[in-house]
C-alpha cells in the first residue's frame, strides 16, 4: 500500500498518476462521452446550431462535482467546432496582465477553458467581462500622467467555465454564460460501460462482475473509476492470474479500504465527528472540519457530495446533520 495516499484515493480530485493516464482515457468526440444524455443532446444541438452559422458556440459553464468530465467535455467541444482550446484556471490568472496574453492570441472560434472559474479574484473577472461580450478588452499601460488605455479586439472565441461550485459564481460572471450545464453523478450502469471502455484501451482483461464491482464503489465519478480500475490491475497481475472479475475487483478494493458504497476513511470519519462529537448535528462545516483538521473546501467539494446523493447527510439551514439512513451506510 505504499506509494500513495490511500486516503485521498477515492477523492475526485486530480492525482498526478491521473494527469498522465487520463489523456489516453479520454473521450474526443461527443459519441464517446458515456451517460449524461440530456447535456449530450443539448449539446448537439448547440454545437450543430452553431456550425451551421459558422459562429463560435456561445459561452458555456459547466459545473458538478471534481472528476466526472468537465475538462473532457470542453476538450470534446473544441474537437467537434475544429477548433483549438488553450486551457487556464481561476488561481493561475491573479492579474488582468495574465490574461491578456492568451486573450490576444486567440484565434477566430478558439476555446478558452477556465477550470475551477469561481476562484478567480474579481479584479481579473471585471477585466473579461468585456472580452467575452464584445470580444474587446482595454488595458492601461504606463502610469501617473503617461498612462495610455489601449483597445483591443479579440476574435470572437468561446469562454468554457468549469466550477464544483456554481453558488460561488458572481451573478454579473453567470449571467455572461449563453448555456449551463450541470453534470450529475454517473450510474453504475453508465460507470461499468466506462470502465469497461478503459480496460480496452488499457489492454487488460475485466469481468462484467468485476467492472461491476468496481463501478458500485466508484461514488459515480469516472475519474476514480479509472484510478481503482487501476489499483485492480494491479492486484490481478501481481495476485491473480491478470483477469479482474468480481472475486479480484472486491478483495483489492477492500484492501484499499473503501468499501461496498465507495465509503472511504475520510468519509467515515467525517460522518463519525457529526454523530459522535455533535450528537448526530446539525453542526456547521467550519466545525467539522476544524475537529477534522480538514480544509472546508475539501470537505464540500469532495466529500459531500456523494453523501447528500446517498442520503446518508442533509443540508439544513442550521447545518449538517446525518439522516435516518445512516445505519444502512455506516458499517462499522
Ligand atoms: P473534471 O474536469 O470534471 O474534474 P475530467 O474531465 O478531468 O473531470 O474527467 C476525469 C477523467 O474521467 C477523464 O480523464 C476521463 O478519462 C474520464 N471521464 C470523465 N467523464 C467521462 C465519460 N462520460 N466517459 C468516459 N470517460 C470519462
Amino acid at each position: 500500500m505504499e506509494g500513495f495516499d490511500i486516503s485521498r484515493l477515492v477523492s475526485g480530485n486530480e492525482m498526478e498518476e491521473d494527469r498522465i493516464i487520463n489523456l489516453s482515457l479520454r473521450p474526443n468526440l461527443l459519441d464517446e462521452f458515456i451517460g449524461q444524455e440530456q447535456l449530450k443532446e443539448n449539446l448537439r444541438v448547440g454545437i450543430c446550431a452553431a456550425r451551421q452559422r459558422g459562429e463560435p458556440i456561445e459561452h458555456i459553464l459547466l459545473s458538478g462535482p471534481p472528476g466526472l468530465g468537465k475538462t473532457t467535455l470542453a476538450h470534446i467541444i473544441a474537437n467537434e467546432m475544429g477548433s483549438h482550446m488553450v486551457a487556464t484556471s481561476g488561481p493561475a490568472l491573479e492579474r488582468p496582465g495574465d490574461l491578456i496574453g492568451i486573450l490576444t492570441n486567440l484565434e477566430e472560434g478558439d476555446i478558452l477553458f477556465i477550470d475551477e472559474i469561481h476562484r478567480m479574484p474579481r479584479v481579473v473577472e471585471e477585466f473579461l467581462y468585456p472580452a467575452i461580450e464584445s470580444f474587446k478588452i482595454d488595458f492601461v499601460i504606463d502610469k501617473g500622467p503617461y498612462a495610455k488605455t489601449i483597445k483591443f479586439n479579440l476574435k470572437p472565441f468561446t469562454l468554457i467555465g468549469a466550477t464544483t461550485r456554481s453558488g460561488l459564481l458572481s451573478g454579473p460572471m453567470r449571467s455572461r454564460f449563453g448555456f449551463f450545464y450541470h453534470l450529475e453523478f454517473y450510474s453504475p450502469e453508465d460507470l461499468v460501460e466506462i470502465i469497461s471502455r478503459s480496460a480496452r484501451l488499457l489492454d487488460v482483461e475485466i469481468t462484467t462482475e468485476g467492472a461491476m464491482t468496481i463501478a458500485r464503489r466508484s461514488r459515480g465519478t469516472p475519474r476514480i473509476a479509472n484510478r481503482l480500475l487501476r489499483r485492480a490491475r494491479d492486484y490481478a497481475q501481481v495476485k491473480g492470474n491478470g483477469v479482474i472479475d468480481g472475486d479480484v475487483a472486491g478483495r483489492a478494493l477492500e484492501r484499499l479500504g473503501i468499501d461496498e458504497y465507495g465509503l472511504d476513511d475520510l468519509d467515515r470519519r467525517f460522518l463519525a465527528v457529526i454523530r459522535d462529537v455533535y450528537n448526530g448535528g446539525p453542526v456547521g462545516i467550519e466545525s467539522i472540519a476544524a475537529t477534522l483538521n480538514e480544509e472546508v473546501d475539501t470537505l464540500v467539494d469532495v466529500v459531500e457530495p456523494f453523501l447528500l446523493k446517498l442520503g446518508i447527510l442533509r443540508r439544513t439551514p442550521r447545518g449538517r446533520q446525518i439522516s435516518e439512513f445512516f445505519d444502512k451506510f455506516y458499517v462499522r
